[in-house]
C-alpha cells in the first residue's frame, strides 16, 4: 500500500537562529488540495527541490541536501534557506516513515504566489520505487546531446545550469528519448563532446583503479551519492577524481554507474549499444554502502 506525509513550512530567515522551528511548519492532509493556482511552482516551474533517500527511517546525508538547496537558492536569487528549520522538518518527515524500508522525502522551495508575498515550502515523504533490478541487473543508457558547450555556465548564467530547479521537464523528455531508442536511460554530453550528468543521476566512471565523474563546473548537479560514494570509495584507498572527460572515455571505461539518492548505485551495462563491463560484486558493495544509515 502507498503513503505519504506532506508538511507546509513557513520560510525563516536564513539567520533566524531560534532552537526550536517546530512552530513554524505544520502537516496537512497529503491528499488534499494544498497550493493556490497562482503558485509559480506550477506555473513557471519557477523553484527548487530536493530528494532525499530515507533507509528505515533514517534521512540520509541531510546536510549535504541541505548545502545543494542553499546553492540552488543562491543561483535562483531565491531567499536561502534556514538549514535548521529544514532539518527539523526532515526530521518530523523522517518519523513519519514506516520503520523499515527505503523512502523518499522532498524538500520543495517555491517563488510563491504571483504577487504574492513569500515563497512557499512544503515538505514531503513516500515510499520508495522498487530499484532492485537497476540495482542488480544494471542498465542501457544511449548519450545525449544536452545543447549547450561545456562553458555554458559560465557564460549563460541565467540558464541555471547547476541548480536543481522545479523545470524538469527536460530531463524526463530525455529519459522519453531514450526508452524510444530502447535503452533505460541517458548521459547527457555538451555540444562540445563532454560528459556530463544522466537527467536525474550524477555519472561515475572506473579506469582502472580509478575512479572519475565530471567536474560539477560544467554545469552539472554536483551529487550527494557521488560526494558520499567518493568518500568511501578513497577510505577504502581508491583514486577518485572530478575531471573533463571526452565522450570518447565512455568506451575506454572499465565500468560505469548512475549514481543518485533513491535509486543509489545503477551500474551502467551498455552505452549506445556497446557493453560495459559489470563488477557485480563490488556494485553490491556500494550499494551496501549507500543503504547503510549515512549522516
Ligand atoms: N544530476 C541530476 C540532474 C539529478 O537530478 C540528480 C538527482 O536527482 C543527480 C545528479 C544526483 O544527485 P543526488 O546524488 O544528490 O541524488
Amino acid at each position: 500500500m502507498t503513503w505519504r506525509f506532506a508538511l507546509v513550512l513557513d520560510p525563516a530567515a536564513s539567520d533566524d537562529s531560534r532552537d526550536d522551528f517546530g512552530g513554524t511548519f505544520r502537516a496537512i492532509d497529503p491528499s488534499a488540495p494544498a497550493l493556490s493556482v497562482g503558485e509559480l511552482s506550477t506555473q513557471r516551474g519557477d523553484g527548487i527541490f530536493e530528494s532525499i533517500g530515507v533507509v528505515d527511517r533514517h534521512a540520509q546525508e541531510v546536510q549535504a541536501h541541505l548545502d545543494r538547496l542553499a546553492h540552488s537558492a543562491r543561483l535562483c536569487d531565491l531567499p536561502v534557506p534556514n538549514a535548521r528549520q529544514w532539518a527539523q522538518a526532515v526530521a518530523v518527515a523522517a518519523g513519519h516513515c514506516p520503520p523499515t524500508g527505503e523512502a523518499v522525502i522532498k524538500l520543495i522551495l517555491s517563488r510563491g504566489v504571483e504577487h504574492g508575498p513569500a515563497p512557499t515550502a512544503w515538505v514531503t515523504a513516500a515510499e520508495a520505487p522498487d530499484n532492485t533490478r537497476a540495482r542488480e541487473q544494471g542498465i542501457r543508457v544511449v548519450t545525449l546531446d544536452r545543447g549547450y558547450a561545456i562553458d555554458a555556465p559560465a557564460k549563460a548564467p541565467w540558464l541555471l545550469l547547476g541548480a536543481k530547479t522545479l523545470s524538469y521537464a527536460v530531463n524526463m523528455a530525455a529519459l522519453r528519448e531514450a526508452r524510444r531508442r530502447g535503452a533505460d536511460d541517458a548521459i547527457f554530453v555538451s555540444s562540445d563532446g563532454f560528459v556530463l550528468e544522466a537527467p536525474t543521476a550524477s555519472l561515475i566512471l572506473r579506469v582502472a583503479d580509478r575512479f572519475i565523474t565530471p567536474a560539477p563546473n560544467g554545469g552539472i548537479l554536483h551529487g550527494t551519492t557521488q560526494l558520499s560514494l567518493f568518500e568511501e570509495l578513497a577510505g577504502r584507498g581508491f583514486d577518485t577524481a572530478y575531471e573533463t572527460i571526452p565522450v570518447g572515455a565512455l568506451t575506454r571505461a572499465d565500468a560505469a554507474w548512475l549514481v543518485s539518492s533513491v535509486r543509489l548505485a545503477a551500474p551502467v551495462i551498455a552505452i549506445d549499444g556497446a557493453p560495459v563491463p559489470h563488477d557485480a560484486e563490488l556494485t553490491a558493495s556500494f550499494n551496501r554502502y549507500l543503504l547503510s544509515p549515512r549522516d
